[in-house]
């Protein structure tokens, strides 16, 4: 096991390009927190393709695995542009880990990006907007409810807002959400887990949620078709 300081052969090994990978995540995650510098040092210029006008311009050029286009330098989080949040900097992380420790080939096409504006009330969404679906040219139909339909929402005067999810019209399946509401980021991230699940909108629209909550309004919301 490498301790990742200076004088440890396997990271020495690492720089040189003698091991494919590092042994174990103790040693990169060492190498990365406090051996950053001296690495970079170490391996010396590096030149990175980055997008040119017409993608998102500066960042840097990564694939669906995050690799750039020098081998064994890898590019996470904000600087390779495409959504900028926390989370997908922590999901780069695990695509890292999976690629440089042999996992089972994590490409970041896997995912799904949700997201929450935390205005009041917030705004949760993830997956395709119906605007996204239909340059798609997909088949879809689309749910929308108001919050004042809750009775939770009424009970904590917190009525503002809507749901709305575009569900496959031929599948069943959820492929978007939004909620502009109380906890919007929460109730989401239901619609979210469904979708992790492939879940057909048909369970949510039957699932018992407890009474008088929030999360009732997802039943409600799949009775509320625009169609
Ligand atoms: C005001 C604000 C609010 C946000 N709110 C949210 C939110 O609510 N939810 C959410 O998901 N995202 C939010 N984001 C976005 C989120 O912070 C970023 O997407 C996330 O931090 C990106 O992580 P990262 O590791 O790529 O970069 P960072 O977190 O920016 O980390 C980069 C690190 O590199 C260091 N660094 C920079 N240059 C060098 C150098 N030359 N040498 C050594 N170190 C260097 C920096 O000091 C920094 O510590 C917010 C961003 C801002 C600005």
């Amino acid at each position: 096991m490498g301790t990742g300081q200076v004088g440890d052969p396997s990271l020495d090994q690492f720089v040189a390009g003698q091991n494919a990978a590092p042994q174990n995540g103790e040693l990169m995650q060492t190498l990365w927190r406090t051996r950053g510098a001296a690495l970079l040092d170490k391996i010396g210029p590096v030149i990175l393709q980055t997008h040119s006008a017409g993608g998102p311009f500066g960042f840097i050029v990564a694939n669906d695995r995050l690799e750039t286009s020098a081998p064994g330098i890898y590019a996470i989080g904000d600087v390779k542009g495409g959504p900028a949040f926390t989370h997908i900097s922590y999901d780069d992380y695990r695509i890292l880990a999976d690629n440089l420790l042999g996992g089972a080939g994590t490409r970041t096409t896997r995912r799904l990006v949700p997201y929450v504006v935390f205005t009041d009330p917030q705004l949760g969404r993830v997956g395709l907007t119906e605007a996204e679906a239909r340059q798609q040219g997909r088949p879809i139909r689309v749910a929308k409810m108001t919050m004042d339909y809750i009775a939770r929402a009424w009970e904590i005067g917190e009525k503002r807002g809507l749901m709305k999810a575009i569900v496959d019209a031929e599948t069943d399946q959820i492929l978007g959400a939004a909620v502009l509401g109380y906890e919007g980021g929460e109730l989401m991230a239901m619609f979210e887990i469904a979708m992790l699940g492939q879940l057909p909108y048909t369970v949510l629209k039957e699932a018992i949620f407890s009474h008088p909550t929030m999360a009732e309004g997802i039943n409600t919301l799949f009775y509320n078709f625009q169609d």
